[in-house]
This record gives structure tokens, C-alpha cells and sequence, in this order.
């Protein structure tokens, strides 16, 4: 998938509309931004179009705000942050069409940055209204979209101008498309993919795509019990999607027709009640008894995933392999980490869960990448086509 980004369009001297995602968390009694993350990240496109002496606003959303104003939501602590990262004054405009950024964007100089304030503000945002992307197209000549994170949603900004504007990507969705785009399309192999998680019927798109392009797939969590009973095991009281038993079992006859590896845990840590409280046992997966669930991988589960990634060349990693938030169920997805961690693989994160141990581990840079959107990284591993990278120029 070969987009055009920043650097195929002349953007001196030009209005360059941003769309970023600056939806950062908020300390819910001082408002000050606790994770400014998200706000780094977007510093590498704005500095590019800002040192190629572009007009740069900028544009984003911050929360639910329901198509209406509302101070909680303002983009405040982000224009002050940006203005800190960048070493120059980004102003907020106090709406998002109205005479305010009207004002910004009429004055605005080249070099210069200002901010939109919430474009969910409106509710024509999340409409994709016409209208409404048609007016906030107005105020620039070129639009490049670099928030990956809201790539799935076809809303106005992060769709719609592109009908009004010439459209090009970011450095962050080029850093997907490299890597995630690249994993699916031509793929070093072996290719492994590890998928996680609570639920069958969450990744059934996921699974479905990439057991046609991977060597092996690696399932944990709480899906793997699903697919435990397709088989005819006991689960005692571990999440299982009944109706999706024969999905299941349908989707094991693939794998093997296929030829592609499907590594289920051999063994699993059981216990009486969902918390970290309670005394745990390892047993194997088809030796489960009534009244307990499993919360995490064993040992032997986590020796022999290893064993399958030794060789890999390229591994996608998609959710968490136990009840990750209780720390003792939380070492299947952390030696997971530390594996990957430790390869000379192409990692790929596909955010959410997964992403959150490896930053709490302290190994983020030890992986290839890490998706910047959760949501949208599945979306994209589940072949879809984004409606927020759809609308963008083809190299
Ligand atoms: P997802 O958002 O689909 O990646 O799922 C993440 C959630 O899966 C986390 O909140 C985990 O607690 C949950 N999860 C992982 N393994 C299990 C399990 N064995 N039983 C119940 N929930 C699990």
C-alpha cells in the first residue's frame, strides 16, 4: 500500500490542515495531560511542515464530548503542551469553523502552527457531514492525515476534506503502512502471529486473515478455551463463547488444511475466583476441573511458544495471553514480551493490551514497532481497508 506522505507534495508556503490524535488522558481534577505520548509522537510531521515553512493547522479530537462544546474536552492542555514540545507558541482557536479559527488561520504565517479547537465539538464530525468537511477543507490547501489511531472511523477529519483536498499521510501512518502493511503483504517468513485476548468473536476477522498468510498462529488468552472445547475439553468456568464453538472448529480444519502451525496452550493457571487473590494451579488444558478457570498460560505453554518464535522472522502481536491487570496471571503475556524482546524478528505490537505490558515493561524499544491504534491495527490485520488511509493519494 504505497500512499503519498508529506515528503511527495510541495507544502512550502501552503495551508497544511493536520489531522492528529491528540486524544490524550486528562487527570480528572486538574485537567493537566498525564500521557503526553500521543502529542510527541505527532512532533515529527508538524516540525517537518513547519521547517518546510508551511501554514500548519492543526486538528484533532479529545474524548466524547457529544457534538457539543464543552470546556472538559478543550484542547488547552495540548496546545500548551505543543507549544513546550515545539519550542514556539501554538495558538488554540476557540471553535473549530467558526470566526475564531477563522481569524487563526487567516493570519496565520508561514512556520507558523495553530490548533483547532475539538472537532468533535460538532456532530456533523462523526456524521462525515459534507458540509462540515467541506468547511474545515476551506481553510487549507493540503491535507495530511497522521492519527492512525482514529484511520477506521470515516468521519470529517479524518475522511471526509480528503474529498476537497489533496491528501497525504503523516510519518506516523507511513510507520503503520511500513510495518503493518508489510507484514501482510510480503512478509519475511517464517511469519508468526500471536493472537490474545478475551474474546473469539473480537478477533474471528483478524484470525480469518492472517491464517492465510502466516507459517504459525499462536492463540492464548481467554480465546484459546473456546477453542479447547471445540476440541472436546472440560473448561470448567473459563471465559467460552459457545456459539463460537463451531467457528472454532472450523477454524482449526483450516489451519490444518492450510498447513499453517496453530499452537494452543499446553498447559494453563488455574484457579477458584477471578482476582489475584486466590491460590492458582497449573494443570494441562485438557485437564481442567469443574469450578476452576484459567487466567493465564503455564509454563510448558510458554517454553513451547518460545520454541515456535526462535525462527520466526516476522512476529504480529495482538493481545494480552492472561488476565494481564492481576500481576500473577500477568507472566504469560510479560515472558511473551521479554521473548520478543530478546529476537532479531521484525516485532510488530498491534497496540491495546499487548502494547501497554511491553511499555510497562520498559521494552518498547526493543520491538520493530508498536501500532499507535488499537482499534484500527485490528481493523488493518483484518484486511479491511481504512477509510482514513483509503482516502489518501496513491504514490
Ligand atoms: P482484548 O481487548 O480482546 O485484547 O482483550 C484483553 C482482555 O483479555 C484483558 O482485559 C484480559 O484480562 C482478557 N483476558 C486475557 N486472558 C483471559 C482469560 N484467560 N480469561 C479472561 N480474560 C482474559
Amino acid at each position: 500500500m504505497n500512499k503519498k506522505t508529506v515528503r511527495d507534495i510541495n507544502v512550502v508556503g501552503k495551508k497544511v490542515l493536520v489531522r492528529c490524535d491528540f486524544n490524550v488522558p486528562l487527570d480528572k481534577e486538574t485537567g493537566e495531560i498525564t500521557d503526553n505520548r500521543r502529542i510527541r509522537a505527532a512532533i515529527p510531521t508538524i516540525q517537518y511542515l513547519l521547517d518546510n515553512n508551511a501554514k500548519v493547522i492543526l486538528c484533532s479530537h479529545l474524548g466524547r464530548p457529544k457534538g457539543e462544546f464543552n470546556d472538559k474536552y478543550s484542547l488547552k492542555p495540548v496546545a500548551k503542551e505543543l507549544s513546550k514540545l515545539l519550542g514556539k507558541e501554538v495558538k488554540l482557536a476557540k471553535d473549530v469553523i467558526g470566526d475564531d479559527a477563522k481569524a487563526l488561520v487567516a493570519n496565520i504565517k508561514e512556520g507558523e502552527a495553530i490548533l483547532l479547537e475539538n472537532v468533535r465539538f460538532h456532530s456533523e464530525e462523526e456524521k462525515n457531514d459534507s458540509e462540515f468537511s467541506k468547511a474545515l477543507s476551506s481553510f487549507a490547501e493540503i491535507y495530511v492525515n497522521d492519527a492512525f489511531g482514529t484511520a477506521h472511523r470515516a468521519h470529517s477529519s479524518t475522511a471526509g476534506v480528503a474529498d476537497y483536498l489533496p491528501a497525504v499521510s503523516g510519518f506516523l501512518i507511513e510507520k503503520e503502512l511500513e510495518f503493518l502493511g508489510g507484514a501482510l503483504e510480503n512478509p519475511k517468513r517464517p511469519f508468526v502471529a500471536i493472537l490474545g485476548g478475551a474474546k473469539v468473536s473480537d478477533k474471528i476477522g483478524v484470525i480469518e486473515n492472517l491464517i492465510d498468510k502466516v507459517d504459525t498462529l499462536i492463540i492464548g488468552g481467554g480465546m484459546s478455551y473456546t477453542f479447547f472445547k471445540a476440541q472436546g475439553f472440560n473448561v470448567g468456568t473459563s471465559i467460552c463463547e459457545e456459539d463460537k464453538i463451531d467457528l472454532a472448529k472450523s477454524l482449526l480444519e483450516k489451519a490444518k488444511a492450510k498447513g499453517v502451525q496453530l499452537l494452543l496452550p499446553v498447559d494453563n493457571k488455574i484457579t477458584k475466583e477471578y482476582s489475584n487473590e486466590g491460590e492458582y494451579m497449573v494443570v494441562a488444558s485438557d485437564e481442567i476441573p469443574d469450578g476452576y478457570m484459567g487466567l493465564d498460560i503455564g509454563p510448558k505453554s510458554i517454553e513451547q511458544f518460545k520454541e515456535a518464535l526462535k525462527t520466526a522472522r516476522t512476529i504480529v502481536w495482538n493481545g494480552p495471553l492472561g488476565v494481564c491487570e492481576f500481576e500473577k496471571y500477568a507472566v504469560g503475556t510479560n515472558e511473551i514480551a521479554k521473548i520478543l524482546a530478546s529476537l532479531d524478528a521484525t516485532t510488530i505490537i498491534g497496540g491495546g493490551d499487548s502494547a501497554a505490558a511491553i511499555e510497562k515493561m520498559g521494552l518498547s524499544d526493543k520491538m520493530t514497532h508498536i501500532s499507535t491504534g488499537g482499534g484500527a491495527s485490528l481493523e488493518f490485520l483484518e484486511g479491511k481497508a481504512l477509510p482514513g488511509i483509503d482516502c489518501l493519494e496513491n504514490k
